[in-house]
């Protein structure tokens, strides 16, 4: 992409409405503008990173063998009156009347709706397990929404539903979907920790929240500071090995880990002192195993292959793919802007040319921007007749990973520069150096 061609409206100002830097810094870097009060829209650059972050969570919810579908986000009241969420859901819910006066809202999770689609369609235990999950915008009227894309009003979530016939089979799900978030998230560069947390209105007892620690987070969380040091890495697992999924739940959620819902200070006071920690913290997802809540409300049944009816056991799990824009920022930059971890950058390298117009800069810089795209990568070619030092602040607010500068004195010797943005360290190397060094 040529800057000059591209539509990236960078803020020289800092706003004044933002209150958090991941705010700030998405504002300024021109990523997202606010329509009405948590309702965003999403400008080329904010929409771009917002695809990478759903493509890594499709990618890893069909490795997990999950089926990715798409529901209405506007629904009819009628099956939430039949779960009783209509009434209980309260003012968060966004409730609209068409032209017959009839009842209808907009979703803010869904799990009525799958449910309805379920018993609708499976009869029998031979069709199970089964998990569905969409990425679709939810609207939940939040009393405060703030801090940018974090707590919006309008929201981009996945939502995630697993249908079983035993409790032990749901659990196994709920497994599944903390092994396949602990993936999701290490891929996005961020290091989120399962924490034994509350349900609230979605209901059951087992749920754990994946939280990320940022000063700026609204929650308050209690954990040892050996979780810290836990990562899945590039570990292989099989989806449907019980026991392999269970052992990593194991790993990943017996040291002392919990939100202030759940805390218990009497257990916590047995951790040695030092590993003692209690912090803030962003929640980017949450998985729940509710067993037959949903099926008991809206009878949703299968025949058990013995001639009985049960009612099927069910969970649900969400990631806040439009927060974690927010969270990622939060935990990744520094004063001078964005710091994209690989995984999610909009774009893979700058191209920042020094001297717009001198024959041999824009030469070398054309040359770069193709060779750069013919390795499947895609370079941002800051090619506009600015000053340099704007051309740096915005290279360095948008916070791709690496930049390559190129002047006129560097081409005279053969070189151009090469920065990572990530520890601000430079090396000048002649332009196909450059190419394999990001390559
Ligand atoms: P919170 O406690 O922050 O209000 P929640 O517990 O109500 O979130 P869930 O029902 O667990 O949210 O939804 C799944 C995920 O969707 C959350 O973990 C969070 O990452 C994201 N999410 C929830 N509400 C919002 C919002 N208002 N804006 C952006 N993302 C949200
Ligand atoms: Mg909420
Ligand atoms: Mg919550
Ligand atoms: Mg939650």
């Amino acid at each position: 992409m040529r800057m000059s061609r591209y539509f990236l409206p960078v803020l020289k100002e800092t706003p004044r409405e933002a209150q958090i830097v991941s705010h700030r810094f998405m504002l300024q870097a021109g990523m997202i503008k606010q329509s009405s009060a948590g309702i965003y829209s999403w400008l080329p650059l904010g929409y771009k990173v917002l695809k990478k972050i759903e493509d890594i969570v499709h990618e890893e919810q069909i490795k997990a063998g999950h089926h990715p579908m798409l529901m209405p986000t506007i629904q009819s009241a009628d099956l939430w009156r039949e779960s009783g969420r209509y009434d209980a859901y309260g003012a968060e819910m966004l409730r609209i009347t068409d032209r017959h006066e009839r009842d209808m809202l907009y979703t803010p999770t869904a799990e009525e709706l799958i449910t309805d689609i379920f018993r609708a369609n499976v009869t029998s235990y031979k069709d199970l397990p089964l998990t569905m999950y969409q990425i679709q915008w939810k609207f939940r009227d939040e009393v405060r929404p703030r801090f940018g894309v974090m707590r919006g009003r309008e929201f981009y979530m996945k939502d995630g539903y697993n249908f079983d016939l035993t409790k032990e089979d749901a659990l196994h799900a709920y497994n599944r979907h903390l092994v396949s978030y602990l993936r999701t998230y290490e891929r996005m560069g961020l290091k989120a920790i399962p924490m034994r947390a509350d349900s609230g209105p979605i209901g059951g007892e087992d749920t754990h929240e994946f939280l990320v620690l940022a000063e700026t987070g609204e929650s308050e969380v209690f954990y040892d500071s050996a979780v810290t040091d836990l990562t899945f890495g590039d570990r292989e697992i099989d989806y449907d090995d019980k026991a392999a999924c269970a052992a990593v739940m194991e790993e990943f959620t017996t040291k002392y880990a919990r939100t202030d819902e759940t805390h218990d200070e009497a257990l916590f006071n047995e951790i040695p002192e030092e590993r003692r920690m209690k912090a803030r913290g962003i929640e980017v997802g949450q998985i729940f195993y509710f067993g037959t809540k949903y099926s008991d409300a809206l009878n949703a049944a299968v025949d058990d292959g013995q001639g009985s009816k049960v009612n099927v056991h069910m969970g649900s799990h969400g990631i806040g793919v439009s927060r974690l824009l927010g969270a990622i920022i939060e935990a990744s930059h520094d004063e001078n802007g964005i710091i994209w971890p690989e995984g999610v950058t909009p774009f893979h390298v700058g191209i920042l040319n020094m001297r717009s117009g001198d024959e041999a800069a824009d030469a070398a810089c054309e040359d770069l921007y193709k060779q750069i795209t013919a390795l499947g990568l895609e370079p941002l070619y800051d090619d506009r007749d600015e000053r340099a030092g704007a051309k740096f602040g915005t290279m360095d607010m948008i916070g791709l990973p690496w930049r390559i500068t190129v002047g006129p004195r560097g081409l005279k010797n053969g070189v151009v520069e090469v920065t990572c943005r990530r520890t601000g360290e430079s090396e000048e190397m002649p332009p196909a150096d450059a190419v394999a060094k990001i390559a």
